[in-house]
């Protein structure tokens, strides 16, 4: 198999927004930084198809005390995101926030409205509205130039799949998804921001596997590369529900402006009882699960009431649409003759998959020297990608200074195992492709660590995952070089699998959308700790840890 060697002093897998702000801080603290990227960084990732609402504190605008921010914004689903990280990160965080503003402002991407920083959405009305408004649809384009500009080299349709470490990281390998070249990345420090995990539970949509909460190719590759190097992994059982358009997996709520009703009309939530541009309804965002319990309880459906919107609440709403990445929703309405000021769009809760993520601290260390994780590795939104990434570049850039190169050697061994399993999915005449497996994979995901868990439901469900863990390496062919992308990824998710299975068995209590029949208590004292998943000499440990900081 033909391969290709390069060195670098900091490689980033993923060129999502966590990403390429790490190499564009890395590369001007004078690294030599290499981005390898799944697909193409102009577009890929979460990111790619725009976003709009940026977290971000201005003291002129929130007032000069950062906590009375901290303290609403973790009223909103914030505290989803960020409730198990330490406060002392979220704090990092916020303080941030503004530079980053300022530096895409000055990049070219536009933060202010003729002049001034609007903040609109995802607010309780009355409250403190934590998130600004801004032209994100270009992005992903002005983030890669600025990492060209400063000499970042950019390797495009490399799926990165494994981390060479020993007692520190020495590298990665990965393969060319057009060629089937081997990469092989020497690196003194190694930036995870592959992104979030799909395509373990089913898509709303049965039969289109890619009709998710986000894009098809974010499966989770990070999280099982840093748990294969011995990194700590955390809270993988807890899974993540989003709510957007029914059916249209992948567009989202904030940017939508109305009022969500049942089909009496009535508001289902306690905010408001018109459409306000400045707040939005963030009934769903207190419980993404609410628009699933009323069809599930016969009080659905539940739409998105845009009547009596006005006209400028209207206009901005479909100015924003399009940098939230709303464009098809945008074309499907017109094609289909939709006004929404006189047409509810129905509404659904998706089931995004896990949420768990890697354990880092501060600094975005993980457990393993030399190896850093940001973006959705642990939260998501473009904040805390945006900010973590350039952060954890500069974190990277002083690593060096202060450590020894380990050895890549061990390379080797990791490219031969994988080249022999690349070789055996290509030449396999008979057998099942990704698709088969992935949805084989999705269905035991569903029926046995679903919204519904029980220890005997998990214990059977982790019993049928593991045949088809075996059987899926025998079997597995690829007719191309980027069904062997498809083939590796679905390998990656049964193994998320696993750990989502062992978490939820290790987890005896119900705990947001973690619901164990068996377990109904919400366990106070577990309050405040996190489920910590690792290999320790080559077999899973579990262990529960208080969050500190
Ligand atoms: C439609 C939509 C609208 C959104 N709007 C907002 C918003 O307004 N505000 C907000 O805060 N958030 C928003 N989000 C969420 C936000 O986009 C993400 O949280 C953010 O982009 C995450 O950045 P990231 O760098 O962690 O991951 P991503 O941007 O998803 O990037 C991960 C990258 O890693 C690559 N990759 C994956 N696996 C591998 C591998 N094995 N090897 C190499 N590369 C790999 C992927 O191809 C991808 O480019 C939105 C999301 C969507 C889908």
């Amino acid at each position: 198999m033909e391969t290709e060697h390069l060195k670098c002093d900091v490689l980033c897998v993923g060129g999502g927004i966590g990403g390429l702000m790490g190499a564009i801080r890395a590369s001007e603290l004078g690294a030599k930084v290499i981005v390898a990227e799944k697909g193409n960084v102009m577009h890929s990732g979460k990111g790619g198809g725009g976003c709009d609402h940026f977290l971000c504190y201005i003291p002129e605008v929130h007032g000069t005390d950062m906590e009375t921010y901290v303290q609403e914004m973790m009223q909103t689903q914030q505290l989803h995101n960020f409730d198990t990280l330490g406060m002392k990160r979220v704090r990092t965080h916020i303080a941030k926030t503004f530079d980053i503003v300022k530096l895409w402002d000055s990049w070219g991407i536009p933060t202010r409205q003729n002049g001034k920083y609007h903040f609109a959405g995802h607010a309780f009305p009355g409250g403190l509205r934590c998130l600004l408004k801004y032209e994100g649809r270009r992005q992903k384009p002005i983030l890669t130039e600025q990492a060209r500009k400063r000499k970042v080299q950019i390797v495009n349709r490399i799926m990165v799949f494994d981390v060479i470490a020993k007692d520190a990281v020495a590298g990665a390998i990965g393969i060319d998804a057009r060629t089937g070249k081997i990469f092989t990345f020497e690196a003194g420090a190694v930036i995870l921001g592959t992104g979030a995990v799909v395509r373990l539970y089913p898509a709303v949509t049965p039969g289109w596997l890619n009709n998710n909460a986000t894009r098809p190719s974010l499966t989770g590759d990070g999280r099982l590369m840093a748990y294969r190097a011995g990194a700590e992994l955390q809270d993988v059982e807890m899974r993540m529900l989003h709510v957007g358009p029914k059916y249209f997996a992948r567009f989202g709520q904030a940017t939508w402006v109305g009022v969500f009703r049942d089909p009496q009309d009535r508001a289902i939530g306690p905010f408001v009882t018109r459409p306000e541009g400045l707040y939005g309804d963030i009934t769903p965002e207190v419980n993404k699960a609410l628009f699933r319990d009323h069809w599930t309880s016969g009080r659905g459906p539940v739409y998105m009431d845009g009547r009596g919107i006005s006209d400028k609440d209207y206009r901005d709403m479909m100015h924003w649409f399009p940098h939230e990445g709303l464009t098809p929703v945008v074309e499907h309405m017109k094609e289909e003759g939709i006004d929404y000021r006189k047409n509810p769009v129905e509404f659904m809760t998706y089931d995004h998959g896990c949420q768990g993520r890697i354990v880092t601290n501060e600094k975005g260390e993980t457990s393993l020297k030399g190896l850093y994780a940001i973006g959705e590795e642990l939260a998501p939104g473009v904040s805390n990608a945006s900010v973590f990434g350039w952060l954890c570049g500069e974190h990277a850039v002083n690593y060096l200074k202060h450590s020894n190169r380990p050895d890549a050697s061990g390379m080797k061994e990791q490219v031969a195992e994988k080249a022999s399993l690349v070789d055996k999915m290509l030449n396999r005449k008979d057998g099942a492709d990704w698709r088969e497996v992935n949805i084989a994979l999705q269905q035991i995901m569903q029926d046995y660590a679903g919204l519904l868990r029980t220890e005997a439901l998990l214990q059977a469900g982790s019993a049928h995952l593991a045949r088809l863990k075996r059987k899926a390496y025998e079997i597995i062919k690829a007719g191309n070089q980027h069904e062997v992308m498809r083939a590796l990824e679905v390998l990656n998710l049964i193994e998320m699998g696993d750990l989502v299975f062992m978490g939820a068995l290790g987890r005896k209590e119900t705990r947001g959308n973690h619901v164990r029949l068996d377990y109904p208590l919400t366990n106070p004292r577990m309050n405040g700790k996190v489920h910590i998943q690792k290999k320790v000499n080559g077999k899973p440990v579990s262990e529960w840890r208080t969050i500190t900081g």
